[in-house]
């Protein structure tokens, strides 16, 4: 858009109930923990971060991270390809790829940029890459970026995907799908998607920002969960920010693919190297991750117990049995009215509004994580069923 005053077009999006807004935690209620926030002097339970296994206020990673930045200070200095890459980089990464199964993983700054880095490594001019529909932000714009010509699939519809990897012109090269979906919390059906993208010569790139640590006999997540190995899947994308309480992401898979990536993807070659510290904090979540069981086991359990304790307070749900729970509500204004309603009663939880999903499927995103007590589950669904009372 040309240059002009910018305030008639931030009035109509404040009309449209779309206005974003940031609260500020002031503080964290109890030492070592991220379940409950301080805000404006209230205090507030967190039902709305990816924090699912409470790793991310845990003494041993800010142990961890002051450890480090005291060995190795706070910046890299430089990108990986340059002078930035260091011990707890080269450590982490070899933790990652024991902890996914795979050859070799890579760190990235975030998970935006991983995405961004593989599918533009992968695919490009001449050629489609498919998407699932409700794909994460990142996974659209990396689609956008690459050139390729982009093409989406009905959600979790497999058969929609085969039917489009079958007729697509330009070929196929890269099919992609977020693990566990962020704002509806079910689980892509990737079984179904390998066998297809196998049968046709593509990647299957599976992000699973919201799966590693959480699905899965031993956290590995959806992938995992489905009894595929890196054959059936070979981009394992993960994120370290949410489930492991840090920060930054990695791509997983084969010798080939890591030292492929090392060279084409643009967002891993032109950018500073994450801090040493953040690589230490993530090694120690990977242990505790690894150790202690109990915390997954309790993200689900609360799930669990979530779902039903409103299913019987007639509170509405989707079909998802991860830590990601909807509550459909369907429109921005309705969505914000709860989001209030929540805040007053002690709850934070947000209104997830259009673009993030589309338009009239507004809802409630409220996250169960290991760090939540079962009291606060009930309590939450107390006030819940309160909110959804007609007035
Ligand atoms: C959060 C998220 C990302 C981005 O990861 P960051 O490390 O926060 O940049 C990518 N994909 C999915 C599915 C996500 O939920």
């Amino acid at each position: 858009m040309k240059r002009q005053p910018l305030e008639p077009a931030l009035e109509a999006i404040e009309r449209q109930h779309l206005r974003r807004r940031r609260t500020t935690v002031d503080a964290y209620a109890e030492p070592g923990s991220h379940a409950s926030v301080i805000v404006d002097g209230r205090r507030l339970v967190d039902f709305s971060s990816n924090d699912y296994l409470g790793l991310a206020g845990h003494p041993a990673l800010a142990a961890a991270m002051a450890e480090c930045a005291g060995r190795c200070g706070a910046g890299s200095g430089a990108s990986h390809l340059i002078s930035g890459h260091g011990r707890e980089h080269a450590a982490l990464e070899e933790e990652l790829a024991a902890f996914t199964g795979r050859d070799r993983a890579l760190l990235f700054s975030t998970g935006y940029m991983a995405n961004l880095g593989v599918v533009t490594a992968l695919a490009g001019r001449g050629e489609s890459v498919l998407l699932d529909r409700l794909s994460h932000a990142s996974l659209i714009d990396a689609g956008l970026l690459c050139g390729a010509r982009l093409r989406r699939y009905r959600h979790c519809d497999a058969d929609a995907a085969r039917r489009l990897l079958a007729e697509s012109t330009p070929p196929t090269t890269v099919v992609a799908t977020d693990g566990v979906f962020s704002m509806d919390g079910d689980v892509a059906p990737l079984r179904a998607l390998s066998e297809s993208a196998r049968a046709h010569d593509a990647w299957l790139v599976v992000d699973d920002a919201h799966g590693i640590g959480v699905l899965g006999a031993n956290g590995r997540g959806a992938v995992e969960l489905a009894g595929l190995g890196s054959e059936e899947v070979p981009v394992l994308v993960g994120t370290l920010g949410k489930a492991l309480g840090s920060f930054g992401a990695f791509v997983a898979g084969s010798q080939a693919l890591i030292d492929f990536l090392i060279q084409r993807a643009r967002p891993y070659v032109y950018t500073t190297a994450l801090p040493q510290p953040v690589a230490a904090a993530t090694r120690a979540a990977l242990r505790i991750a690894r150790e202690e069981s109990w915390r997954r086991e309790r993200a689900l359990a609360l799930t669990a117990r979530f779902r039903a304790a409103a299913r019987q307070a007639g509170v509405p749900l989707t079909g998802s049995v991860t830590p990601i729970q909807p509550i459909p509500i369907g429109s921005a204004r309705a969505a914000l009215e709860a989001q209030q309603a929540l805040l007053r009663a002690g709850f934070w939880v947000v209104a997830i509004r259009a673009p993030t999903v589309p338009a009239g499927e507004e809802r409630l995103r409220v996250t169960l994580t290991a760090g939540h007590d079962e009291h606060q589950v009930d309590a939450l669904v107390e006030s819940l069923s309160r909110i959804r009372a007609p007035a």
